[in-house]
């Protein structure tokens, strides 16, 4: 009789485990039920210019049946600043993530920000988690990834640990090089997939590449063929979770650029030295713009160089504004412990990065990059969203899903 309970016990046992995990998942799934499946899309350098000279039809109909509107991108108009800003629905003063890289205050050297730890308000992968949503994140850039997938349970990028051997690899070929247009169809292509295979993914985030925009004007075929393409993949998306709501934007646009500054150097050879000039637009992705951007965060000696330093700047051709601090602080929402002591903002044709030997370069007609305020406005889609607030309350592209799961 003994032995009998001994044996059976343990089947007894694990049977309400089984039933007590199942009316769990239940009790998450139901939970989770009550939320409309979502879909966002972060298009990486997708200016308006560049939707209106492709043939984009799945984007047309989104616009025409939802709302759509150019909306503002934030300052500097790199893309951790507005990814991150899109994924948490805030604004840097509140998330903490002022560009791709940073001056640490401990190590007092450039750092790239990668560490979660960094992004200071919870992102939407873990206010979905909270609700028991399961979310996915399928990015071209492996930064995007180790930044704000934490929390997301299925994660997928190119350049990411165990991609070559994933499923998706297995259906769609190995990860393309992250410099292609490829690498933008294949995370396509997985999140579709994804979708169809799971009902219960009730959120995901794709991140394409900008490097076709880096690479090809709006007008040119490349350009248009990455788009069109793309625009595809939307329709897919469409046929593929015909419930779904899908919520799209973009970062930044891009512009083509014809001179570069290296702010140390010149500052030093004008008698006005700094301690270190950092554009926010470096990252390790360098073929993209080789870390030049327009706009850059300015560490002063001590606080008494300002106003020489100020002066200096402004006299450089192609420098727009120079901005304190507070006044940048002020101007773009952004959290003044982890911007310079001067912001240096350069017109349409102006980047800045470190330059080799000169103070300054002039840029190949195919160079184009971002940064500056002239790339800051972006297209903004919503489409299909049960319960989206009013077209109004889209006041700039980091606002996309900043209602949700609130
Ligand atoms: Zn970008």
């Amino acid at each position: 009789m003994k032995n009998a309970m001994r044996l059976k016990w343990p089947l007894y046992s694990s049977w309400v485990c089984i039933v007590c995990l199942l009316s769990l998942g239940q009790r998450a799934y139901g939970q989770a039920k009550k939320y409309q499946r979502t879909i966002i899309v972060m298009i990486d350098g997708f200016g308006e210019d560049y939707y209106r000279a492709s043939d984009m039809p799945n984007l047309n109909q989104l616009e025409k049946s939802g709302i759509y509107k150019v909306v503002p991108s934030l300052m500097p108009a790199v893309t951790n600043v507005n990814n991150i800003a899109i994924a948490t629905g805030e604004l840097p003063a509140q998330n903490g993530i002022t560009g791709n890289v940073y001056l640490n205050p401990a190590t007092e050297k450039e750092e790239y920000i990668e560490d979660p730890k960094l992004i200071l308000t919870p992102t939407i992968f873990e206010r979905a988690k909270k609700l028991g949503i399961k979310s996915a994140l399928f990015s071209c850039k492996k930064k995007t990834i180790d930044l704000m997938g934490g929390s997301a349970a299925v994660t997928l990028c190119p350049e990411c640990d165990g991609a070559a051997a994933s499923p998706w690899a297995q259906q769609f070929g190995p990860p393309p090089g992250v410099y292609s247009k490829e690498a933008s169809y294949w995370i396509f292509k997985s999140a579709i997939a994804a979708l169809k295979a799971d009902p219960d993914l009730g959120l995901v985030y794709i991140h394409t590449t900008d490097y076709p925009m880096h690479t090809w004007a709006p007008e040119e075929a490349d350009a248009k063929d990455f788009l069109h393409q793309l625009d595809a993949y939307i329709g897919e998306l469409r046929q593929a979770a015909p419930d779904a709501a899908i919520l799209l934007t973009a970062d930044h646009g891009l512009h083509h650029k014809s001179l570069c500054w290296d702010v140390e150097k010149a500052c030093r050879q004008r008698n006005a030295p700094i301690k270190i000039a950092i554009s926010p637009e470096k990252d390790r992705y360098f073929k993209h713009h080789r870390g030049m951007g327009g706009s850059a965060y300015v560490y002063l000696n001590k606080p008494a160089d300002a106003g020489a330093v100020r002066k200096t700047l402004l006299a450089l051709p192609g420098v727009e504004a120079v901005l304190t601090r507070a006044a940048a602080a002020r101007k773009y929402g952004l959290l003044p412990e982890r911007i310079g002591d001067l912001m240096v903002l350069g017109d349409q044709n102006t980047v800045f990065g470190n330059l080799e030997s000169a103070e300054s370069e002039k840029l190949a007609a195919h160079y184009r990059s971002h940064g500056s305020q002239y790339e800051a406005h972006v297209p903004l889609f919503v489409y299909n969203a049960h319960h989206a607030p009013a077209p109004a309350y889209f006041k700039a592209n980091y606002l996309l899903a900043a209602w949700l799961y609130k």
